[in-house]
């Protein structure tokens, strides 16, 4: 349930006390936690609007909607993040399996978690499984 200690210095870096005051308490659940959201209710599970997802917390941009895909999941799946600096990796071995954690590389937040190998057919064969409430949509621009 709580998040590894890592001695990492994040760009920004908050007490938990500042985290709890600026998320909500489901939000602080899992960016702060490293919670899961119960699948097929997140707010960006099937979005298909065209934009970027910026971290909740921090607002670091991390996945564009261009790498979304259906994963029917119950997460929003994309197949890589914006860039390869956006997220860090962390193995996690909680519940008697190993993943890999996915975090903000801004301010360490908990996103989700990336599996592999598992043949949907996008260009990585990667799948990041990521909470809605771990992000929000920046809706593109109309350009008209
Ligand atoms: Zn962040």
């Amino acid at each position: 349930m709580s998040m590894d200690q890592t001695d990492r210095t994040y760009a920004v870096s908050k007490t938990d006390e500042e985290w709890r005051a600026e998320l909500s308490p489901a939000e602080y659940q899992v960016l702060r936690q490293a919670g899961t959201e119960r699948p097929y209710v997140g707010e960006y599970t099937d979005t298909k609007t065209e934009g970027v997802y910026a971290c909740r917390a921090c607002g670091a941009e991390l996945f564009t909607s261009e790498t979304k895909f259906d994963s029917h999941c119950g997460w929003p799946s994309f197949y890589s993040p914006l860039a390869g600096d956006s997220v860090e990796y962390i193995e996690d071995v909680s519940m008697g399996m190993k993943r890999v954690e996915v975090r903000c590389a801004t301010c360490g937040s908990h996103l989700g978690h990336v599996f592999e190998g598992e043949g949907y057919g996008t260009p990585t064969d990667q799948r990041f499984c990521i909470n809605s409430i771990s992000m929000t949509l920046r809706p593109q621009a109309d350009a008209g």
